[in-house]
């Protein structure tokens, strides 16, 4: 393992020189086109059994404080499905003109600040596809945030557009982006077919769509995927949790802690994306997926239409049926230390890992958005020095398990469902859904790290042997 520096060449501005370079080894890597998620009849169950989903969740939890319901003999799934699936959806869940007027101007607003607001520009990884150009990424998410903010508050207080309207107006919204993220999904993947943009394509029209066609679909300065990463779901999830707040209080002339819980908990996940959105471009969704159904309906519809669950049941059936751990007070207590600290290591663990791959990429540039916490950035750290010329860090949490920023980000997701009480399935349903999601992106990532690195990456396997949780696992 070295401990030499890290980077000594740097430049007046004190941007390191060393840049990363793009290897055949990793133009072969990223060609390589292999079936996953159940290859096409995988992708196409999702792609209807996520709607589906969501709709049948959005019922359970509407209608049936949080149970999850079913047909009680074969004869009545049918008119089961269209009594208390159908006929609720007709009513509650189409889609208005007020509820596509709101999520399309958030949209509309959403992409206006990424386009124009000021921030720094930091470039990506070497792109194996673009003989190892590297894009560049206006890093305005911070600003808009901010803005955001200002304006959703101004309009709350004067009555323009109360927040509270957000979570009456659940299922409307919901099909709504559903069928945005249907649309836009479309419109990319023609997009980058007419361009000749397309990369990594199967051949299978299916599983294409569902992958994507091209890599970094972009409008002017906006980089789409990233745009889509974390301007829209997490800020969306955010205005979603404090919506069921303020109708706590507006219902009833008070708010829990729980309730106060899940708005301290998004607002801190959208802040890390907003305030740390330089280190994203080298992240996995970045550098490697492709822009498709999987990113971008997950991200305009699925995350902040299904991980609020936890926000929404306790609005809607904590005062009134007991629920959730507001009897103890030391749970609670302890709920919000264990989602603080969770949160401590996820921003502190990606920060060390994504500054750590900046450097090497000549991309690393010092911000004080807020919080930047103690630990975030390891300077002289230790790593190892692959045959490729990539360095893998092996100090900070880095030295302790492989996936240190999953752990945290899953202990986060488990605190969602935990304050909720364990009456319903549906908090939970995100840590259950993001577990899956985890643990396969980690059995990707090994086979191509392994590929990428070969002895190397051994080598740093034995150094760190546990992926989440030391001596366990
Ligand atoms: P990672 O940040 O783990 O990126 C994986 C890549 O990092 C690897 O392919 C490798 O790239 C590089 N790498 C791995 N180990 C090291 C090391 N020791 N030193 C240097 N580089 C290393 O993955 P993600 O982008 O998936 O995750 C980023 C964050 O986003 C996480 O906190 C995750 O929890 C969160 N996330 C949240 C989701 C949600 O829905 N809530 C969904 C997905 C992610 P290379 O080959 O270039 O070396």
């Amino acid at each position: 393992m070295s401990k030499e520096p890290l980077l000594q060449e740097r430049n007046k501005n004190g941007v390191p020189l060393f840049k990363q370079k793009v290897t055949k080894l990793d133009v072969k890597i990223d060609n390589e086109v292999h079936y996953e998620f159940g290859g096409p009849i995988g992708v196409c169950a999702m792609m209807v059994g996520f709607p589906c989903l969501m709709y049948y969740f959005w019922v359970c939890l509407e209608y049936y404080q949080g149970r999850l319901i079913y047909p009680t003999s074969l004869l009545q799934v049918k008119p089961w499905i269209v009594n208390e699936i159908w006929n609720k959806i007709k009513v509650g869940a189409y889609p208005s003109l007020w509820a596509t007027q709101v999520y399309m101007g958030y949209i509309a607003f959403s992409f206006a600040l990424a386009y124009c607001m000021p921030g720094p520009v930091v470039e990506g990884l070497p792109i194996p596809s673009l003989n190892g150009e590297r894009l560049k990424y206006l890093c305005n998410g911070l600003s808009s945030w901010y803005l955001t903010l200002f304006v959703s508050f101004v309009c709350h207080v004067s009555g323009l557009f109360r927040l509270t309207h957000i979570v009456d107006h659940f299922g409307e919204l919901m099909t709504v982006a559903i069928l945005w993220g249907f649309t836009m999904s479309t419109l990319v993947y023609v997009s980058g077919i007419l361009s000749h943009q397309t990369h990594r394509m199967s051949g299978n029209f299916a599983y294409d769509y569902f992958m994507g066609s091209c890599l970094n679909p972009r409008i002017g300065p906006v980089d789409l995927k990233m745009w889509a990463e974390i301007r829209v779901p997490w800020p969306v999830l955010f205005y979603l949790s404090l919506s069921c707040l303020l109708k706590q209080y507006e219902t009833y002339g008070t708010v829990t802690a729980p309730a106060v819980f899940m708005v301290l908990a998004h607002f801190l996940y959208v802040n890390a994306c907003q305030k740390g959105e330089e280190c994203i471009p080298t992240s996995w969704d970045i550098f490697y997926e492709k822009d498709g159904f999987m990113l971008i309906f997950w991200n305009m519809a699925g995350v902040p239409f299904t991980y609020c669950y936890s926000s929404i049941y306790l609005m809607k059936y904590q005062l009134t049926t007991g629920r959730a751990i507001t009897h103890n007070i030391f749970c609670t207590a302890a709920l919000f230390s264990i989602l603080l600290l969770a949160y401590y290591v996820f921003d502190t663990g990606n920060s060390q890992k994504n500054r750590f791959r900046m450097e090497q990429n000549g991309s690393f540039i010092a911000r004080n958005a807020f919080p930047q916490l103690p630990w975030g950035h390891i300077r002289n750290p230790t790593y190892i020095r692959t045959e490729h010329g990539n360095l893998l860090l092996t100090s900070g949490w880095w030295g302790i398990c492989r996936k240190p920023h999953y752990t945290a980000d899953l202990t986060m997701a488990i605190s969602w469902g935990l304050i909720t009480g364990f009456d319903s399935f549906l908090p939970y349903f995100y840590f259950c859904f993001f577990l899956c999601v985890l643990v396969h992106r980690v059995s990707r990532d090994m086979e191509r790290c392994a590929k990428k690195y070969g002895e190397d990456w051994e080598k740093y396997c034995e150094r760190v042997p546990y992926i989440f949780i030391p001596y366990v696992f």
